[in-house]
């Protein structure tokens, strides 16, 4: 396979960034996902039984909505793609089912997965319901305090939802745990990643099953304005998966520009931020070498981000890569802008968007366009599980 900016090479690397850096007791798993992720997928049997769930499961295609209004504001045309109206509210299902599928082929019984907000965490829950699988699911114990209706969720789907108590008791401590998990029970269990991270083959496994997104933008697109392709995709970035399926047939179109955004929470330079691009530096993290914040001797920094599915020290190593070669321009938006973007779609377009999307709309204020520009923002997600969040603001 020809290396892109769509495809890493064989040991996971896009450019500088990815490759698989893990305990010793993880190889046998690693190695057998990484000799059989490719054939698995490509298999027609494979293809079908994920195609039929994603149209009458998960209910793609999604639409591709003209937004009428927030065209009208930025003076061109602006295209949604409506990701929100997936099964469970979000993308993040697109990468659960290819993932369920797999570990069947792969002749698992046991699914773990990590969880910061809990909507991987309920994606997971709800497959493996689907299929009658074990289900656990690690987060942090200060985010099942913080999260209350998705956990509530995911023991209704029948998951076991087990706290992470360590460190900062947050997301990264409960992938932490969810690595222990695995190392402990390799023949029986697959550990579904939530995003664009993880060692080699994740990365690239999660971006293949989210490429959906931008396969379908192309078909709709050419159907709404005769032509494949926008002059811009713009997509929020935590880990990067929403943004990764946005891109991915993109990716090695120049004529298209990629707009990744990212959390600033308080502001870059606040001590309170995710904007990984912006503050970090190379380092391995959960199995990947990508860009990272960190202090100097190399401690992970506690991220901030009023959304807690921005809220990650790191950043996909694709994303990575698009953000050192330039190919991918990185904004940021912070706390306050996002919630005064959710408010704004909500009153222009009558959609209220998850609080990690509405950054990527707080983005558009800061671009310029032409009148006849085309440009798609993925709405990754709605806004129901941060009403708590939005209702002080009312
Ligand atoms: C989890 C989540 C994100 C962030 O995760 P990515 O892997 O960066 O996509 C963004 N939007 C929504 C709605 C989410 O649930």
């Amino acid at each position: 396979m020809t290396v892109t900016y769509q495809n890493p090479d064989t040991h996971g690397y896009y450019g500088a960034f990815g490759g698989a850096f893990i305990p010793e007791m993880l190889h046998r798993n690693v190695a057998e996902l990484q000799s059989k992720y490719l054939k698995i997928m490509a298999d027609p049997a494979f293809r079908r039984d994920q195609d039929a769930l994603l149209r009458d499961y998960v209910g793609r295609p999604t639409p591709l909505f003209h937004a009428l209004r927030l065209s009208e504001k930025h003076g061109t045309r602006i295209f949604l793609k409506r990701e929100d109206l997936c099964h469970t509210g979000a993308h993040k299902i697109n990468n659960t089912v290819g993932q369920i599928l797999l570990a069947e082929r792969l002749g698992r019984t046991r699914i773990i997965a990590e969880t910061g907000a809990g909507q991987h965490g309920v994606a997971t829950a709800t497959v493996c319901a689907l299929k009658g699988l074990e289900c656990i699911v690690y987060m942090g114990e200060k985010d099942i305090e913080r999260q209350a209706p998705n956990v509530a969720r995911m023991r209704m789907l029948g998951a076991k939802v087990v706290p992470a108590l360590s460190g900062s008791r947050t997301l990264k401590d409960a992938t932490n745990e969810a690595i222990r998990d695995w190392i402990n029970h390799p023949d029986d269990t697959h550990y579904i990643i939530g995003s664009v991270v993880g060692p080699h083959p994740y990365p690239d496994m999660v971006a293949r099953f989210q490429s959906v997104i931008s396969a379908e933008i192309r078909k709709q697109l050419l159907e709404k304005t005769g032509s494949e392709l926008p002059t811009h995709i713009v997509a929020c970035v935590g880990g990067g998966s929403n943004a990764a399926g946005a891109f991915y047939h993109f990716l090695d179109e120049p004529d298209v520009s990629i707009v990744a955004v990212e959390a600033a929470g308080h502001g870059v330079h606040s001590g309170m931020s995710a904007a990984t691009t912006q503050l970090g530096k190379p380092g391995i993290l959960h199995g990947s070498r990508s860009l990272l914040m960190q202090t100097a001797d190399g401690q992970v920094i506690e991220p901030h981000s009023i959304s807690a599915g921005l809220d990650y020290p790191g950043i996909g190593p694709m994303h990575a890569n698009l953000f050192e070669t330039g190919r991918g321009i990185f904004l940021s938006a912070t706390d306050e802008e996002a919630i005064a973007s959710a408010f704004e779609l909500s009153r222009l377009e009558g959609i209220i968007p998850a609080l990690e999307t509405a950054h990527a709309f707080s983005a558009l204020d800061g671009m310029r366009f032409k009148e006849d520009d085309c440009v798609v923002v993925c709405l990754s997600g709605r806004g129901d599980k941060d009403l708590a969040t939005y209702m002080q603001y009312l």
